[in-house]
């Protein structure tokens, strides 16, 4: 049997917190203890608010019962991210989570959608997504568990107050035996032959060892960027907003919106976040753009309720660690990497970190080949959001601002533009067997980005076109009817989970 090993985790944030949540989990198998230190004086980034729908497999794998955290973090539902002025001024999209409409005619339903368009019949594509129409309508409920039903076609994700989560995440990992030490780590000190990280000492003298260090010290990245000086990949060239200013305001009056909004701006784009309580709202910017003080009064300008408190400033760079594991320390959520979050990605890369270490578990002495593959699943990861996240600036036609026209004509990773070209030219979406970002997920945001293929998929042909028109109108009629009959989100959440 192997020795059980000690874990450190260094910081509390959402990072800190999940792993300590879930590692706690596998203690007495794996693990012998789970100690996670933190520092009040520091404090955490404090934002990340919008998450994915993985967050639910997460949660539910761990043990956190939906409606009790959703309560204690203030949390409502989100069914997908409405895009505002992005593919060019005045155009609004959904990227919902789930697909558009459901195979017709053996063909995939975009490809009939396609040929509806190209044979004169202009629909849009967003009224056949049910969790598009039921955003739109401000509607809730959960998906129908009859794979037959539309109703059954999308999952869904949640709004929160970040501080909240964590909390609720600290409360949790602490009921399973996770031991917080409030202290600022001020020393690390290396193995002599191994290199390894052997022990943090706090400012109060207190030398902590572990076998393996979790390092979630944030943008610090006290351990595997200060300490191992593993290098970080930048990505400005591509994704060049580099600050947030963010504000947080009274709830928006009448409906509960199940939905994100980002609405592209001359420098960046701004978000709102509809919570319980309050509506969160930032403005992330390319500092080469635009000042701070511009960014702040653009958001100031551009708020649905009065403001809260006062603006609060973030720095930051897109990119990753080359390595998320370098000897015996894992670097899971800002100390690892960041990409803004346009699309609600970083805690779905921290949860995913925290899943692949769960399976790639080490023993005592690290087997590189365990690492190794962390780091290869980590970096795709990394890789595929990027692309997806440089699409959203690339694929616009905006002419009045230089930020856009920059985008426009920046140079593109290959692994974008292939994709690009292959939907461009056939109609097809590259799938992947695991990961972020299915094609429905690419769908949306081609064709709300005004990206239309020239073909489509031959075996829709086979079936009439007048037959294939009448049933995608059927569809459309049937969502809309089974919409109607949702109840209104703020009603459901109110019933659900009523926050205290
Ligand atoms: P932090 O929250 O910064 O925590 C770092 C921890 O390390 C703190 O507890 C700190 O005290 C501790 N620490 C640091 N140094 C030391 C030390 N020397 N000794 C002891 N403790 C130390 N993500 C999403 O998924 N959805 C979103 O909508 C979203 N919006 C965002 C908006 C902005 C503007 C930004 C910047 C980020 C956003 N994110 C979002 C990302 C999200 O906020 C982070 O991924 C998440 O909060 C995790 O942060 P963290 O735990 O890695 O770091």
């Amino acid at each position: 049997m192997d020795t059980p090993l000690n874990i450190v985790i260094v910081g509390g944030g959402t990072a800190g917190w999940s792993a300590a949540a879930a590692i706690a989990g596998i203690v007495s198998r794996n693990v012998a203890s789970v100690r996670l230190i933190e520092s009040e004086e520091i404090g955490t980034v404090g934002v990340g608010e919008a998450t994915l729908p993985h967050m639910k497999e997460f949660n539910d794998h761990i043990g956190v019962i939906e409606a009790d955290m959703m309560q204690q973090a203030n949390a409502t539902f989100k069914l997908g991210i409405e895009f505002v002025d992005w593919g060019f001024k005045g155009s609004s999209y959904i990227h919902p989570f789930g697909v558009h409409g459901q195979p017709i005619g053996g063909a995939r339903f975009h490809h009939q959608w396609v040929r509806a368009t190209q044979s004169g019949h202009e629909t849009n594509l967003q009224d056949y997504s049910y969790p598009i129409v039921a955003s739109r309508a401000g509607k809730f409920d959960f998906p129908s568990k009859d794979q037959n039903q539309i109703s059954s076609t999308y999952s869904y994700a949640y709004h929160f107050d970040a501080a909240l989560y964590a909390g609720y995440l600290r409360r949790f990992a602490e009921r399973r035996g996770a031991v917080r030490t409030e202290g600022k780590v001020t020393d690390v000190s290396l193995d002599g032959q191994s290199g390894d990280i052997a022990s943090v000492t706090l400012e109060s003298g207190e030398v902590v060892t572990a076998d393996l260090f979790i390092d979630c010290t944030g943008f610090r990245a006290l351990l595997i960027g200060e300490t191992l000086g593993v290098a970080y990949q930048g990505w400005s060239k591509w994704l060049p907003c580099d600050r947030a200013v963010a504000v947080p305001c009274d709830r928006l009056p009448g409906k509960l919106l199940p939905y994100t909004r980002s609405t592209a701006r001359a420098a960046g784009w701004q978000w709102r976040i509809p919570l319980q309580s309050r509506t969160g709202n930032g403005y992330v910017y390319a500092s080469d753009f635009i000042s701070d003080d511009e960014a702040a009064s653009t958001l100031l300008s551009n708020l649905d309720g009065a403001a809260q408190s006062d603006p609060r400033f973030l720095k930051f760079r897109a990119g990753r660690r080359v390595a998320s594991w370098q000897k015996n320390c894992v670097a899971i959520g800002l100390s690892s990497g960041f990409l803004e979050p346009l699309e609600s990605t970083s805690i779905y890369l921290i949860q995913q970190a925290i899943t692949t270490l769960l399976t790639l578990f080490p023993r005592k002495t690290v087997d590189p080949a365990l690492r190794a593959e962390f780091n290869r699943r980590v970096d795709l990861e990394y890789d595929r959001v990027r692309d997806f996240l440089i699409l959203h600036y690339y694929a616009n036609a905006r002419d009045d601002a230089e930020l856009w026209r920059y985008c426009r004509s920046m140079e593109v990773p290959d692994s974008l533009l292939e994709k690009l070209e292959f939907f461009r030219s056939t109609g097809h979406i590259e799938t992947y067997t695991a990961g972020l970002f299915t094609p429905a997920s690419w769908l949306a945001v081609y064709v709300g980005q005004g990206v239309m293929p020239q073909r489509y998929d031959r075996q829709a042909d086979k079936q009439p076109l007048e037959e294939m028109l009448g049933e995608i109108r059927k569809l459309r009629a049937q969502i809309a009817e089974r919409v109607d009959r949702m109840p209104s989100h703020g009603v459901f959440v109110e019933d659900y989970c009523p926050s205290n």
